[in-house]
């Protein structure tokens, strides 16, 4: 049986899986990013929980590797420069070095688009022509897949959508800009935003100030404005790459049937809606999109441009 190992590499855990021909998830192995594992050999943890999947799977070896990593990556050269998420022994020239210590095809992704890639497959957005996934977390990503490929940048980057301005008043933010949509609505920004209004303890989290949202105005104040930024991003989504569907994701968005609602409710008064309109709908591969989608790169390399 055709198989890839697609390993998904987030801020906190490390998955490495299984995945067939056919985007079928088979044997998953899941840590938490841990930089002291291996004796803090660099890539240690990653080079073990691979070796150790394609141990199990033994003799059948793998057509390749794929990998999605919390941003920013450089897929041309393979390379995971991170610093902001990501320990030491996660960056460096991440797909040479695993190609040579596996004797496979090492690709590398960053996470939105692999969990894109994973969408247009065999989840929400499969055969849609012009696809959009965006992840609403610890940050807020998007992916677009068209015409069966990943839109990027000039030299493979990936166009940061969580640092698009939908509020020119709204908060600083690390990127240098104000009201990204990510200072706004993305988990941390929820909580802080409470916090800093006295709603909440210190230490509350985005899921405390959605829990408290139906009884305190301020907190259902906070998590209207960070909906209401998704939905503007939303539309500047839809402006500028005119997708069919829009795949939200994430454990960040609270409720997300109301926001996938709020959505609805904004696009249906656009205009420029492409053809046959746009479907917004939540992510059906959930928490294994970027382990299938990050394989996909090695089972259907032609996906990657
Ligand atoms: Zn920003």
């Amino acid at each position: 049986v055709t198989w890839a190992v697609g390993v998904d590499i987030g801020g906190t855990n490390v998955r490495v899986a299984q995945v067939s021909g056919a985007g079928v998830v088979g044997c998953v192995l899941a840590e938490p990013v841990d930089p002291g594992r291996a004796g803090g050999r660099p890539l240690g943890q990653l080079t073990d929980m691979i070796g150790a999947l394609i141990e199990k799977l033994a003799p059948e070896p793998p057509v390749g590797v794929g990998i999605g990593a919390t941003g920013p990556v450089d897929p041309g050269r393979g390379l995971i420069s991170n610093q902001h998420t990501l320990p030491a022994a996660f960056r460096g020239p991440v797909a040479g070095e695993l190609s040579e210590a596996f004797g496979l095809p090492v690709r590398l992704e960053n996470d939105a688009d692999a969990a894109a890639l994973g969408e247009s497959w065999t989840g929400a957005a499969t055969g849609a022509e012009a696809a959009a996934c965006v992840t609403v977390g610890t940050g807020i990503g998007c992916g677009v897949v068209r015409h069966g490929t990943i839109f990027r940048g000039a030299q493979g980057s990936h166009p940061e959508f969580g640092h698009h301005v939908v509020d020119p008043a709204g908060p600083a933010c690390y990127c240098g800009g104000h009201g990204c949509v990510e200072s706004l609505a993305a988990a941390p920004a929820i909580a802080r935003a409470a916090i800093e209004a006295g709603a909440v303890a210190a230490g509350a989290t985005a899921a405390d100030v959605f829990a408290v949202a139906a009884q305190d105005p301020v907190c259902r104040a906070i998590v209207e404005r960070a909906r209401s930024a998704l939905a503007s991003a939303a539309i500047n989504l839809v402006a500028l790459h005119a997708p069919e569907v829009i795949v939200l994701t994430g454990n960040g968005m609270g409720q997300p049937g109301t926001l996938a609602d709020g959505i609805r409710r904004r696009l249906a008064g656009y205009l420029f809606t492409p053809p046959g309109g746009v479907r917004v709908c939540l992510s059906r591969l959930g928490g294994m999109a970027g382990c299938i989608g990050a394989a996909r790169l090695a089972l259907q390399p032609e996906v990657w441009s």
